[in-house]
């Protein structure tokens, strides 16, 4: 079958584009690893996404599922691997070994959590290193954590910790931590944090478990050790993006470079929205409305290539 548009990934940009679509009339297919994207791993409420005071992100991913429902869109769980252009047609493949075709393809993959790097890191995936406090925080009850990032996710996921944790530290590479005022504000109310600035990573140790985190202090080159049972990584993301290499430009960190009006990518038909593309301010709202500003333009790429 011959699809008018297949939408790669299903954040918020993806689920944004198979609404607009599905809207337009379009013959599409929406395939995703995951539903809803990075906000499944949003340790707090989400508080500036208009039309909600407040809302977690497994239930905006709720929502999101009973609006693409409501368009009749039901989207595929696959992981995309390869996609090539033949003459005007896209194919893709897909790690359950499927194939499609289509005649426009809007990319949505967004990004994963970028590695620290450091030694010991790997070593202790799922046994003290983590990704994701949402998923994971409930099992520190009572435990002394380290959150490697003094960002906003960095912050926000301290802060969403000390409701379990007896201790957190919060490592920050630079002289100041970046977080905004408010989210520093919440964690240090919490009388739980201490902030350590100059810090570079250096390894993570520990037996069946982590049970400690060596860092360099940046201004003294002391070296110091921190005794900590968990170590959550927040220091940001790299984009999903290797698989579409071949058609696409790429900045310097690997996202998708388009037009900033089309989100067009440099292949015809092809385009790119969301947190996977070179855009600034990488936030919901924003991948939405990139999502639902691809869709549209694909849709106008079709009427213009019958
Ligand atoms: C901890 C944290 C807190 C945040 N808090 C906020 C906040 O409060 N407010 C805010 O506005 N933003 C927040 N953000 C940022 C926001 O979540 C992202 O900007 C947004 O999710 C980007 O949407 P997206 O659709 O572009 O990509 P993503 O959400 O990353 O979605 C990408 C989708 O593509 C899929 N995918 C990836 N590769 C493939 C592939 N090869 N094949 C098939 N599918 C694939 C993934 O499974 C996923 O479904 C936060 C992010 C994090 C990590």
């Amino acid at each position: 079958m011959m699809y008018d548009l297949i939408i790669v990934g299903a954040g918020p940009a993806g689920v944004s584009a198979a609404i607009y679509a599905a809207r337009q009339k379009m013959n599409l297919l929406h395939v995703s690893k995951d539903m809803g994207g990075q906000i499944g791993k949003k340790a707090v409420d989400i508080e500036n996404y208009p039309g909600f005071d407040k809302i977690s992100g497994p239930d905006l991913i709720k929502t999101f599922e009973e609006q693409l429902k409501a368009n009749k869109i039901e989207p595929i769980l696959d992981e995309v691997l390869k996609i090539e252009k033949i003459q005007s047609i896209f194919k893709i493949s897909t790690a359950t070994g499927e194939n499609y075709e289509a005649k426009t393809v809007i990319i949505t993959t967004g990004g994963d959590p970028r590695p620290l790097e450091a030694e010991g890191e790997k070593e202790f995936i799922g046994k003290g290193v983590s990704y994701c406090a949402l998923c994971d925080g409930p099992i520190f009850r009572d435990k002394t954590v380290a959150v490697i990032g003094g960002g906003n996710s960095g912050f926000e996921t301290a802060g969403f910790l000390a409701n379990y944790v007896k201790k957190i530290y919060v490592l920050e590479f630079s002289e100041t931590a970046k977080a905004d005022e408010q989210n520093q504000k919440v964690v240090l109310d919490t009388q739980k944090a201490e902030i350590i600035t100059n810090a570079k990573i250096i390894k993570i140790q520990g037996g069946k478990f982590v049970n400690a985190l060596y860092y360099q202090d940046r201004k003294t080159k002391e070296d110091k050790r921190i005794d900590v049972e968990g170590v959550f990584v927040e220091i940001g993301y790299s984009p999903a993006t290797a698989f579409v290499k071949d058609l696409v430009e790429f900045s310097d960190r690997d996202e998708i470079v388009t037009d900033l009006e089309t989100y067009a990518t440099k292949t015809p038909g092809l385009f790119a929205a969301g947190d996977c593309n070179k855009g600034r301010y990488k936030q919901i709202i924003t991948a939405a409305g990139e999502g639902a500003k691809a869709a549209l333009a694909a849709y106008d790429y079709l009427q213009k290539n019958k």
